[in-house]
């Protein structure tokens, strides 16, 4: 094993416990989001960012273009429309709950550091824009464990395409049985990596259903460290 390859949003980087803070933040900033319940809220807030998001990353849609749009549409659901110069304020407002309540996921850091200790280089593959990500990782104090970095925007096309992967594996002069890929979303992190021949591991935090056994190990946290060690093989 030389390398280990991560995702970095819900695997390093603890993304549903910053939106989900940054949605409580909101509904107690503006009212009128207290229309509908903060799951109803965290619904369309998960809707929006999937569809949005993919029109970021395929270049249509600029970021604060899609931030605009994403509360555009929450206001609506609630029935209270928002002018543009407002979207924008909520939008600096979540951005700024959600910056605040950045944190590793729980387990993140010692694993990392036993990586490292290991001399195991760390690639990260992350579907969203570079900066946006070196921010997040400086944010977490993450910045220091990445090797390789390699963001959709960079590579102009996301995860599950290969081409990410293939990026990867030059910089960190890997081979495919090299290595092993980490990521909690099935289809970009464990179909991008096994269609490679690079063996998948399957971070399922919130008792999803697997899809397939037969194609990652499946595992729910990164605590504790030996048993992680075990699945990871090092
Ligand atoms: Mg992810």
């Amino acid at each position: 094993m030389k390398a280990i390859l991560f995702d970095l949003d819900d695997t390093l980087v603890d993304h549903q416990h910053c939106y989900r803070t940054s949605i409580a933040a909101l509904q107690t900033q503006y009212p009128a989001l207290q229309h509908k319940s903060f799951a109803d809220i965290e619904k369309l807030y998960v809707q929006w960012l999937d569809v949005l998001h993919a029109q970021v990353l395929a270049g249509t849609l600029s970021l604060p273009e899609a931030r605009r749009e994403r509360f555009r549409q929450i206001f609506l659901a609630c029935d209270a429309p928002l002018p543009d110069d407002q979207l924008d304020e909520v939008a600096q407002f979540q951005a700024e709950a959600y910056r605040t309540a950045q944190r590793p996921v729980d387990g993140v850091i010692p694993l990392l550091d036993y990586l490292r200790a290991a001399h195991l280089q760390i690639g990260v593959l992350t579907n969203h824009l570079l900066a946006e990500q070196v921010a997040k990782l400086k944010q977490c104090d993450l910045e220091a464990y990445v090797d390789v970095m390699i963001s959709s925007e960079e590579a102009g096309v996301p995860k599950p395409d290969p081409t990410m992967f293939h990026m990867a594996l030059n910089r960190l002069n890997c081979e495919p049985q090299d290595t092993v890929m980490v990521g909690d979303s099935w289809q970009s992190d464990v179909i991008g990596a096994t269609a490679l021949g690079i063996r998948a591991l399957w971070l399922n935090r919130y008792e999803h259903t697997c899809p397939d056994p037969t194609l990652a190990t499946e595992f729910e946290s990164y605590v504790p460290l030996e048993a992680m060690l075990e699945r990871l093989g090092v």
